[in-house]
């Protein structure tokens, strides 16, 4: 199958909360195709999330176990344009066959049927066939099918079948093992502190984060220099939107949030757990330290606290980095990742 990208596998697919629930499914579709309620699989998410890795995925995972299945891989673009073909050279039923054959349908980016209702219809019908022969369906999109626009009805509510899961952006721990992976089978080796930095910095999309180590790599080739952390960071300036952008509260909270690993808006609610606290605490901390927020400001922001609080928080810090190692180091270690940003 020329469509299937052999370099797409579930191996090289890092696994993190943004993406457990898809990958699972699709581990459970690639051993089952067509033997699992999951029909059809629908894969959501924004660009760059790893949509099409993950479908893909599923394809050679299958190809792998089962290499007389038939397996076809198609853009919702490209398919649309075979259809106006085949339109064009009646040849109709040729295409409509050549699909209704297969064991396996991939179809990435479903959302580009927006507006094309004479290809939703053809695949209405190649979707019902396969669905009822027990074949797999395997869709991606990048939206859930409640909120895509410009579907037929009878369509969408064929997306809804089976099990809708989503992709979201990888965590920092998730994105620093998707840079290693890439180093390991790359055959290269960046310093720690620099796929940190890419890593910490690049946070919204897995296309840019691999994209910025790409640029980084080429660079030094180039330039014939090893990439240390300040070389990194003059390369990546044109990568990095916020360089020079002033820390928020906003930020301080989701580093510290996500170095705790607790949920974000935790910080700003009314519990008292004690990882809770800690969190909240070094927040406040830190953005007396490093923001020119008024003590004021800052307590209406960690969930509507007065000044008070604030102070609190900062004297209870301060007493803690004296006499508690372990929370020094701590704190030390989310004040580097502040500067790093
Ligand atoms: P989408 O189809 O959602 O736009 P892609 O599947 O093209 O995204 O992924 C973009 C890039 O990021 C690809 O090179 C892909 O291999 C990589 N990628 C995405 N998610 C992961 C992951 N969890 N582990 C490893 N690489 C990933
Ligand atoms: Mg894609």
């Amino acid at each position: 199958d020329p469509q299937l990208n052999p370099n797409y596998t579930f191996d090289n697919y890092i696994e993190g909360d943004c993406n457990r629930l898809a990958r699972s499914a699709g581990y459970a579709v690639a051993a089952k195709p067509g033997g699992t309620s999951f029909n059809p699989l629908m894969i959501y998410g924004g660009v760059g999330l790893g949509k099409t890795h993950l479908a893909q995925a599923i394809g050679n995972e299958i190809k792998r176990s089962v290499p007389d299945k038939l397996v076809i891989y198609v853009s919702c673009e490209k398919f649309c344009q075979q259809f106006v073909d085949s339109l064009k050279n009646n040849t109709i039923n040729d295409f409509v066959n050549f699909y209704q054959a297969m064991d396996v349908i991939i179809m990435d980016d479903v959302h580009n049927f927006a507006g094309k209702e004479k290809t939703q219809d053809i695949f209405f019908h190649i979707f019902n066939h396969l669905h009822q022969s027990g074949k797999q369906v395997i869709l991606t999109s990048d939206k859930a099918p409640k909120d895509l626009a410009g579907l037929e009805e009878r369509l969408l509510s064929r997306f809804k079948w089976g099990l809708s899961a989503d992709l979201q952006v990888p965590d920092l721990e998730t994105r620093v093992a998707i840079l290693k992976k890439k180093m390991y089978a790359d055959g290269i080796e960046l310093p720690g502190e620099v796929v940190e930095y890419v890593a910490h910095n690049i946070d919204n999309n897995v296309r840019e984060l691999e994209g910025a180590m790409v640029s980084l790599l080429a660079q030094s080739t180039l330039n014939k220099k090893d990439i240390d952390l300040a070389l990194a960071k003059q390369m990546l300036k044109n990568f990095i939107k916020n360089t020079s952008k002033e820390i928020s509260m906003e930020y301080i909270q989701k580093l510290v949030c996500e170095y705790f690993e607790v949920p974000v808006d935790m910080v700003k609610s009314q519990t008292r757990k004690r990882e809770i606290v800690q969190a909240r605490q070094i927040s406040m901390y830190l953005s007396k330290s490093h923001t020119k927020s008024s003590l004021k400001t800052i307590g209406a922001f960690f969930g509507g606290r007065d000044h008070s609080t604030v102070i609190y928080a900062c004297q209870t810090v301060e007493d803690l980095i004296e006499t508690d190692k372990k929370f020094k180091a701590y704190v030390n270690d989310i004040q580097k990742k502040l500067k790093m940003s």
